[in-house]
């Protein structure tokens, strides 16, 4: 296998295995104990030197298990963050 072919193979795996992944950020500030997960389009998504970049995820199981080992308490964010959605 040829270098090039081997990163398209690497690079494309996630476009691929996924319909819907997004990129999800923690605020610094606690808010009430917490800190809260936002979406990267997020209208309440503070500016970069306030928040950490969590990764892509998609589902949120395992992006609260990320956070919360990382991070301790956190809560995602009403606005874009709402499990419940779906219907
Ligand atoms: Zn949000």
């Amino acid at each position: 296998m040829t270098i090039q072919k081997f990163f398209f193979k690497v690079l494309s795996l996630p476009l691929f295995n996924t319909e819907k992944v997004y990129c999800f950020y923690l605020e610094k500030k606690q808010r009430l104990g917490f800190q809260k997960i936002h979406t990267k389009d997020c209208e309440l998504l503070p500016e970069k030197k306030a928040r950490f970049k969590l990764g892509y995820f998609d589902n949120y199981e395992e992006l609260i298990d990320h956070a919360k080992n990382e991070y301790g308490d956190v809560k995602l964010c009403e606005l874009c963050c709402n499990t419940e959605a779906e219907s």
